[in-house]
């Protein structure tokens, strides 16, 4: 099959979140399957094209967005070679500190603009190398127009036509919601403007018109396809997704092994497994260094790695800690960003706790690989996961997660079992201050008075496979399915 995946964000170009592992990951694994793949992405100020070796590719790519011609360039970086990167130049839109915002946070008012010329430019890409695609996979809502232009401009095109568009979503809680003066740019028909397709309240939905559109819509764990059939978690699109019926499922991410494993970790001191884990105390010695705690192989140290947003209930943990530092013999490790209220009270809880909360607010991928190897246990109390993927890191640095039962932390975490001493972390089911102290303490009383039990959770947790064929596989199996329907 031939794949044209559509994305915002990939490692190693582009990154703000667990979309960039994915959309890094997945193609690779497509392509050791046997199927031809391509990724296209914006080339935003922030890549690094001499380091990533970009080189030009296209000098004039005409891209018509509503009555206006807009005229880009595309670049292309080989990476390993398997996947070919296509990279859509506009400066107008792309050359930019940041993905969607600025350093403040703030959406950039043109986001609808941007990311509806980004997906109307790479199926224009597509025609004018003339590569035609089996399926168009587009990610989330930045690029879920593609598979609505699929559908309204190109049913006919003798390149285009016969492709099936897949959309996934990794959060349903960003759906691209805009005002309707951009509508017209877009180049959507006024007939679509109704509320079972882009229609939201009187504004322009972009998730929501990509559902419509897509021959097949997933999500990244099936707890959390579940989940957002009712309810809260479905952020008000629940009726557009169970319409779609089976053609809306669960497709549990994978990770890639080779950047997110103790046996090979460029950023750890040295290289550890379930057999031998001197690596691991050596990492969690680094960590102490370099996070300022202090440094004391007896005491666990409790990893956290997050964007700080509401999702992720990192307010609800803040309730918690003076309590859990008051009354555990405990430490933390935490690396984050985001809401600056949550970045002052973290970076502050530093100054408060010394030598028994280290926290760097900022991003660093180096530090969250060592916190990953470093941490005994890691804390993960969202409100929601639609997969997650920091805990499915956290089970092979066997660093146990403490997490909260939902999306895809349930479907990848198994709960303790304080009898038999199997499981590979722990969890709770509803998020308060209460159950965050209650369950890391549970976790802590593991660590001193059952170390057999927290050794044999750690090996359970370090054999723990979530590599991305399986995942590969289920999508491979998602397009064929979207393909057959396609047949006359
Ligand atoms: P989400 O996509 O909701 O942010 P995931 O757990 O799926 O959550 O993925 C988060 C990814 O982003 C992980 O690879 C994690 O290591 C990384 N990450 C999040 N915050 C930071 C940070 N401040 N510094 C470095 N990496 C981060």
């Amino acid at each position: 099959m031939k794949i044209a995946m559509i994305s915002s964000e990939c490692v190693p170009y582009a990154k703000t979140g667990g979309l960039a592992d994915v959309v890094g990951a997945l193609p690779q694994a497509l392509a050791g399957l046997g199927h031809e793949v391509v990724v296209i992405l914006p080339l935003y100020g922030c890549i690094d094209q001499e380091k990533h070796r970009l080189s030009p590719c296209m000098e004039q790519l005409g891209v018509w967005m509503g009555n206006t011609l807009e005229w880009c360039a595309v670049h292309q970086a080989t990476g390993d070679g398997k996947v070919p990167v296509y990279f859509i130049e506009h400066n107008k839109y792309f050359q930019r500190d940041g993905l969607y915002h600025d350093a403040w946070f703030n959406d950039y008012p043109d986001n609808p603009r941007r990311f509806a010329f980004f997906s109307r430019a790479a199926l224009q890409l597509l025609r004018d190398l003339y590569w035609m695609p089996d399926i168009v996979h587009a990610h989330d809502w930045q690029a879920a127009t593609a598979v609505a232009y699929l559908k309204v401009w190109h049913w006919n095109d003798p390149l285009l036509a016969k492709a099936a568009g897949i959309l996934t979503i990794h959060n349903l809680a960003y759906q691209g919601v805009y005002g309707t003066e951009h509508y017209d740019y877009s180049g959507l028909r006024w007939e679509h403007f109704k509320p079972d397709i882009f229609e939201d309240h009187g504004r322009v939905n972009y998730l929501k018109g990509g559902i419509h559109f897509a021959d097949r819509v997933n999500t990244v764990s099936p707890t959390y396809a579940k989940e957002t059939l009712s309810g809260p978690l479905s952020c008000g699109l629940a009726p557009f997704l169970s319409a779609k019926g089976d053609r809306y499922l669960g497709i549990l991410n994978g990770v890639d092994y080779a950047r997110w494993s103790p046996g090979n970790d460029r950023y750890l001191p040295l290289p550890y497994s379930a057999d031998d884990l001197a690596g691991k105390a050596a990492a969690k010695e680094l960590l102490q260094r370099t996070l300022a705690l202090a440094v004391d192989p007896t005491v666990p140290v409790i990893g956290i790695v997050s964007r700080f947003v509401a999702q992720k209930g990192l307010d609800v943990v803040a309730s918690a800690l003076d309590r859990i530092l008051a009354d555990m013999v405990v430490q933390f490790a935490v690396l984050g960003a985001g809401d600056k209220v949550l970045e002052q009270y973290y970076g502050a809880l530093a100054a408060r706790y010394p030598g028994r909360v280290g926290a760097y607010i900022g991003y660093s991928d180096e530090l969250s690989h060592i916190i990953e190897g470093g941490s005994d246990l890691f804390l993960m109390p969202s409100q929601y996961e639609p997969c997650g993927l920091n805990q499915i890191y956290s089970l092979r640095y066997g660093t146990l997660p403490i997490v909260r039962a939902t999306g895809g932390l349930e479907d990848t975490v198994e709960q303790y079992d304080e009898k038999t001493g199997a499981g590979t972390g722990f969890k709770f089911q509803y998020l308060s201050p209460e159950a965050v102290y209650d369950t890391v303490g549970w976790a802590v009383s593991t660590w001193y008075d059952r170390p057999a039990h927290f050794a044999a959770m750690r090996r359970e947790a370090m054999a723990k496979d979530f590599s991305w064929e399986e995942s590969a596989k289920r999508y491979v199996e998602l397009y064929r399915r979207a393909l057959e329907d396609k047949k006359p």
